[in-house]
Formats: structure tokens, sequence, C-alpha cells
């Protein structure tokens, strides 16, 4: 096959997101030959360079807006902010410029050669470079780690070539704050850039499918983000769906339908997010024996080995959750394998964070699962109410959830709302991970006053000994 090629290669890792990366840079400190390829001009995928960050950036200003409005409570009145979008749009690229060539820099000094096209394989050994300045070039690999990630499903019913349709790529350009927004979609990413839009200024319309803001994750978590939301966007649409009825100078005609809502209304721009699909289609895997499912995921074992041995897949492409974290653990235990090493990928938990203003995020699992498949656990809540740390940042509302093993109290779920949920959650993923009970929590010492302390507050709840609020177990009440 090499004879037929226009170059050999030892390695190659297609796609430079997170998952890619992290795959090309193990494989390479492993002492592995590695080409890392990806159309996107500078590495890092959609998550550093169009998703992750940028919406982080973003969320950033919205919550220091937010947090400015808010200080009037405090004794603080600040103006309304003028918000200057093309500087706020050439930070958000710094930002994002700053990381990736970092990444960059990483590649070179790991001697990572990264070419810029669109790979697609021509057989279990070979790919076909497509676009860029070796349009047509063929390499021969011994090993490959897929990566494509995944891109947004913009159902037929939402379909145009409009540019004021968008998906989270163009939302997060900000070209401009238009009047009102429709979004379609109460998941991660209409709730976080629906946050970003109307903290800047539109008029945010969210409609939603299912009876709830993030299907799927546990009602007391949701309930405090969706009170805030209903304060900075002008409606939610609970049970409603979109659909696209025509176009006009003055916006986008939308058909809604649903409990919440029917018939047309305008609005001068629409997000869909109505979630993502992998990148599998295009990618040559019919020259080969990888495997796909229905959704078009690769099929992929503990090591992320398809059925092609020559060929691991990871990331979004190899099944949910569709996550950057996890796309990374992912890339290194792919990497690792290849090389011969024994990895698998089998964690005991990978978290979750949306990162809106409160943050929720949850790990293990949750109650609803717990609930769905008859479990036998127990439940504490820490209210952030009783937190003296939530209070001197002005209170707001939070809560921390511990979903533990009836029997052994071992800690199976975590659950966080409220200002830095994102961050504390880690605790709890170690806890998880770690196969903590929640005396172990409980007896950790936590720096006081923070909000960390809410997760050995929880745990205290569980055991019936919380100081900060009164609320002793059944089992600890004399008789
Ligand atoms: P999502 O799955 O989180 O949410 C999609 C929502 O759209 C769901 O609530 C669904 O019920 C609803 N929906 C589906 N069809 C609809 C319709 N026709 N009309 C109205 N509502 C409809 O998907 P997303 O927000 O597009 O995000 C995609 C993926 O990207 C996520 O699953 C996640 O893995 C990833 N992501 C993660 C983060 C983060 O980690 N903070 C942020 C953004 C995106």
């Amino acid at each position: 096959m090499a004879a037929s090629t226009d170059s050999k290669a030892d390695l190659v890792v297609i796609g430079a997101g997170p998952g890619g990366y992290a795959a090309a840079f193990r494989a390479a400190d492993l002492g592995r030959e590695v080409i890392l390829i990806d159309p996107g001009q500078t590495p890092g995928g959609v998550c550093l360079n169009t998703g992750c960050i940028p919406s982080k950036a973003l969320l950033h200003v919205a919550a220091l807006i937010n947090e400015a409005r808010g200080a009037a409570t405090m004794g603080i009145d600040f103006a309304e902010p003028r918000v200057d979008l093309e500087r706020l749009r050439s930070w958000k690229q710094d930002v994002v410029g700053g990381l990736t060539s970092g990444l960059a820099g990483l590649a070179g000094s790991r001697k990572v050669e990264h070419i810029v096209a669109r790979a697609r394989l021509s057989g279990p050994g070979a790919l076909v470079l497509e676009g860029g300045d070796r349009d047509g070039e063929t390499i021969a690999f011994d090993q490959a780690v897929l990566a494509t990630g995944s891109s947004a499903l913009v159902p037929e019913s939402l379909a145009t070539d409009d540019p004021r349709l968008m998906t989270s790529t163009e939302g997060l350009e900000l070209a401009d704050i238009p009047e009102t927004l429709l979004v379609v979609g109460g998941g991660y990413i209409g709730l976080e850039l629906g946050t970003v839009y109307a903290t800047l200024g539109a008029r945010v319309t969210v409609v939603e499918a299912t009876s709830t803001l993030l299907p799927g994750v546990d009602t007391d978590l949701v309930r405090p983000l969706a009170r805030r939301l209903d304060g900075l966007f002008e409606e939610i649409l609970l049970d409603t769906s979109a659909s696209l009825a025509g176009e006009s100078a003055a916006g986008l005609d939308m058909a809604l339908e649903g409990k919440e809502a029917t018939g047309q209304r305008s609005f001068s721009k629409v997000l869909v997010a109505v979630g993502r699909q992998p990148n599998s289609a295009g990618l040559g895997l019919e020259t080969t024996a990888v495997k796909t499912d229905e959704a078009g995921f690769v099929e992929v074992d503990s090591s992320r080995q398809t059925a092609e041995p020559a060929i691991y897949a990871i990331g979004d492409l190899a099944g949910s959750p569709m996550l950057a974290h996890k796309a990374t653990h992912e890339g290194q235990v792919a990497a690792e394998a290849a090389s011969g090493q024994t990895a698998r990928f089998e964690p005991a938990t990978v978290p979750a964070v949306v990162f809106t203003d409160p943050e929720i995020a949850w790990t293990g699992l949750t109650e609803t699962e717990a609930k769905r498949e008859g479990r036998d656990i127990k439940v504490a809540r820490f209210p952030w109410v009783a937190s003296g740390r939530a209070a001197t940042l002005g209170g707001g509302d939070g809560l921390t959830k511990l979903i533990a093993d009836a029997g052994t109290e071992e800690i199976l779920g975590v659950g966080i709302v409220g200002r830095g949920a994102g961050d504390l959650i880690s605790e709890g993923v170690l806890a998880v991970e770690m196969g903590a009970v929640a005396r172990d929590l409980s007896m950790t010492v936590h720096p006081h006053p923070t909000l960390s302390e809410t997760v050995m507050e929880a745990a205290d709840v569980m055991l019936g000994r919380a100081i900060s609020i009164h609320r002793p177990a059944r089992t600890a009440r004399k008789k």
C-alpha cells in the first residue's frame, strides 16, 4: 500500500479538538511519530475555536454585567454598561488566539506535524487529504485515531440559507445584538447563549419541546436557574416546538406549536440548539471495517479501538456524553492503547456543567435516574441560604445535594446549582471515583468560609449531624 501513496505515517490523528490533540500529544510523548490533521487553520477544534472557550468568555462578560446590576442591593450603583461589540469580539478572539497558539507551540515542541486539510479514509491503512496546500495527497498509516467531533443538528423544518438562522457557531460570532431572538432548544447551548444575548440586550424567547428546561437534569437543580431565566428572558415556552414559516425583511417568521404557544411570530434572529450529531459521514468509513450505530456514532471497545484493529475513535464521534473532557481522557487512552499499553476508558463518572448563571453541575447517579431504576438511595440537600460564604457573595439561590447508597452511604452522585458549581463539582467527581462514603466528606475539614463547605455540610445532613441547618436524621433522634 505504501508504494501507491505519497507518504507513510506512523500514527495519524484526524481532528485537532480536545480529544484529537490530547491523543496526538500523548502518542508523541510515548515516542510515536504523529501527524495531526484538521481543516481548521488553528488547532483546538470546535471547543477552543467556536465552542466551549468563546462561549465561556462571553458568559463571563454576562456574569460581570449581571453582577454589576445586582450590586445596587449592596449600596453600589453602576451605570448601565455601554457594550462595544467590536472590542468585545476582539477580546474574545484574543482569548481564543492565545490558547490556540499555545497549542500550536505544544504540537511543534513535540514534533507533531499539523496538516491543515480534511482527511478521508481510502482504506484501513490509508487516507487522502482534501483542501489546503496538499489537496489530493495520499498518506499510508500504521494506525489512526479518529477524533472528528460533532456538528450542530439543524432539523429539516428549520433549515435555510438565511444567515439570520444561527447555530452556536454563528451565535458565538456575535455579529450583532438582535432586537428579538428565538432560541430553539432549552438545553446546554440554548440556555448558555440565550443568557449571553439576553444580558447584552436582546429580547430572548426560548422554545423547548419537552416539559422542562435541561430535560434529564434533577428538577431541584434546574428550579433556581429557571426562576432566574424567567426574569432574564422574555418568555420560556415549554412543550412547544418551532419551525420556519417564512422570511421577511423584518425577520424570520416562525410557526410555534405546542402547549404554551401556537401561531406565527417574527424574530430578528433564531438560534437552533436542538442537539449535535457525530461527524462520521464523509470520513470514508465504508472503506474500512469500522462500524457505526444508527445515530452515526462509531462503535468502540473500552480502549476506544474500532472494529478495524488499526483504527481508534474518540470524543463526540464515539458516543455520548458529547463533552470535551470526556474526549480528552479518551484521546489519552486511545494513544496509550495504540502504543501497546494496557489502557481503558472506564471512569466511574463523567461530570456535566451548564455554565449559566447560576451554574448547574452534576456527576454520577442523578436522583431522576435512581428513581427510574428503582435504586435504594438516600438523598441529602444543603441549601445555600445556610452558607456564610454564599451570603457574603450576595446570596442567591444555590443547592448542593448528595445521592448515596441507602445501606453503605457510598456517594453515587452529586448535584450542585449555584455560583461556581462547575468548579465545585470536582470534589463530587473525586468522591464518586474513589468510592467515598458520606462520612469521608463529612470528616474532611473544608476551609471556612467557602462554597466548598456545602459539600461537607450536605454529607453532615445525610449523617444527621448538620451544624448550619437543623435537620437531624431520624435515626439520630432520641426516643
Ligand atoms: P441538548 O441536547 O443539550 O439540548 C437540546 C434541547 O433541545 C433539548 O432540551 C431538547 O428537548 C430540545 N429540542 C429538541 N428538538 C426540539 C425542537 N424541535 N423544538 C424545541 N426544542 C427541541 O443540545 P444542545 O444544547 O444543542 O447541545 C449539544 C451538545 O453540546 C450537548 O449535548 C453537550 O454535550 C454539548 N455542550 C456542552 C456544553 C457544556 O458542557 N457546558 C455546552 C454546550 C454544548
